[in-house]
Parts: structure tokens; C-alpha cells; sequence
């Protein structure tokens, strides 16, 4: 038995009292940062455990990096609420947890009708020791050449199926939005433009179309990449995302 007074318990589950929250492996959740000024971290609980006696109970996280935490820093393209999975693990006091939170894929989160403060969306695993992302490169779209963030409203042309930003293309967010068709300047004459931009006066936009591109993967999950989607002249366009290279876009032939 006294082996068992510093031996430690695996825990399924874990009520914490002060939030009235039970939290389970697998978990994602929010920890209470040392500077109380900062935002609270995010992380997925890998394990629970506690001491023998079921008390000093502690998390072992896995820790999810905000773009600003990042080595490469927050870019144009990152979302508000955009994590990256990355590869810096700890164990935690269970108190520190103040609620729990919802990490999506980059495809759920682009679905959801409304984001509430618990919504998180990963499209990238992140080295903390070498700020590099996995996958290193993503899709590029519309005249500014820039991955998507899910944050921004964007047209697609239904000539060359790319993407476009409304300010990238001479329109108000709310002119887009009532779009009921597009031709991007590449793929229309004048004439057809005017016939084919056609603006649908009694269409009544919410903010659900202000989020037409739904990426899909392989996988469902972090891929970014997506058919029909940043093709322009029978290329994919993409940019790499790793800090060490310098932002730029780069074409790579089918
Ligand atoms: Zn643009
Ligand atoms: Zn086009």
C-alpha cells in the first residue's frame, strides 16, 4: 500500500466542480492563462489523473497554438478562431480549466450556421520548435492570390470556379452578396459581364451566404486543399505557410 500512496491514478472522466463540467479524454477545452490578461489557451486533453487518494488531479494536454503564438505570427488569411494543433504536450492542474470548447475541422467549421465564443476551427499541425505547419502549403484563391479565411465573404466565378474577394473585384460586401451570378473579368466580355452580374434585388442574404466556400478534404479533416476549388488555367495555385519560407505564391503544374 505505500507504493500506492505516489503511485498515480488514470481517471476516465473528470467533474470540474467550479465550472460543473465533466471533461473526458479527448476533450478540447480552455485553460486559464498565468497572465490574466492574455486569452485562455486552448488544448485537448490527452489523459486524466489524480494521486492515489483520487485528489491533486491533473490534465495532460496537448496544446493548440493561436496564429499570434505562432513563430510566423498572425496572417491576413488566418480566421479569429483559428487554432493549430501543435506538438508542445504538459500536464496541467484540472482547476485551471474554465470550460470546455469545440475544435472543428476547417470543413465542420465552414458549415456551421452561427460560431459561438466555444468554436475553434484546425486546418494545421505546427512544430513550436521549428514554427513549421503541416500540410506546408495551402490553396490560394481570387486576384490577391491569398489562402481562405473562413472570416471573409468571397464570389465564385462560375466561369474559372475561382474564388474572389468583393473589394478585390471593385464590389461592396453587400453588392456581393447579392450576386446572383459571376463572371470574373477573365472570363466575361463587357457585354456579358453586365448580363451575367446580375443583382437580385428581393434575395435576402444572412450571414449564412456569406459563406459559400465549403472546403472539402480527402479525409474531412485539417486539408486544406480542395477540388475544383484555387484551379485557375488548369493549375493549382498554392502558397506555402512554413515561416522559414517567405510568403509568396507558388504554381504548381497538374
Ligand atoms: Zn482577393
Ligand atoms: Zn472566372
Amino acid at each position: 500500500m505505500s507504493k500506492a500512496k505516489t503511485g498515480r491514478r488514470t481517471l476516465d472522466s473528470y467533474t470540474v466542480k467550479h465550472i460543473s463540467k465533466t471533461i473526458r479524454p479527448g476533450d478540447c477545452v480552455l485553460m486559464r492563462p498565468s497572465d490574466s490578461s492574455k486569452a485562455s489557451y486552448v488544448a485537448r486533453v490527452e489523459a486524466i489523473e489524480s494521486d492515489s487518494r483520487g485528489t491533486n488531479v491533473r490534465v495532460h494536454v496537448r496544446w493548440y497554438y493561436r496564429p499570434e503564438e505562432s513563430i510566423g505570427g498572425r496572417r491576413q488569411f488566418h480566421g479569429s478562431k483559428e487554432v493549430f494543433l501543435s506538438d508542445h504536450f504538459d500536464f496541467q492542474s484540472a482547476d485551471t480549466i474554465e470550460g470546455k470548447c469545440k475544435v472543428h475541422s476547417f470543413k465542420s467549421y465552414s458549415k456551421l450556421d452561427a460560431v459561438g465564443n466555444e468554436d475553434y476551427f484546425c486546418r494545421f499541425e505546427y512544430n513550436s520548435s521549428t514554427g513549421a505547419f503541416n500540410p506546408d502549403r495551402v490553396a490560394v484563391y481570387c486576384k490577391c492570390e491569398m489562402p481562405y479565411n473562413p472570416d471573409d465573404l468571397m464570389v465564385q466565378c462560375e466561369g474559372c470556379s475561382d474564388w474572389f474577394h468583393p473589394t478585390c473585384i471593385d464590389m461592396t460586401p453587400e453588392e456581393a452578396q447579392r450576386l446572383d451570378h459571376f463572371y470574373c473579368l477573365d472570363c466575361s466580355s463587357e457585354d456579358q459581364k453586365k448580363l451575367h452580374n446580375s443583382h437580385v434585388s428581393t434575395r435576402h442574404a444572412d450571414m449564412k451566404d456569406l459563406k459559400p466556400l465549403q472546403l472539402e478534404s480527402e479525409n474531412g479533416e485539417a486539408m486544406p486543399f480542395a477540388y475544383n476549388l484555387g484551379k485557375k488555367g488548369g493549375e493549382w495555385r498554392y502558397c506555402l505557410v512554413s515561416l522559414e519560407l517567405a510568403f509568396y505564391a507558388l504554381r504548381t503544374p497538374n
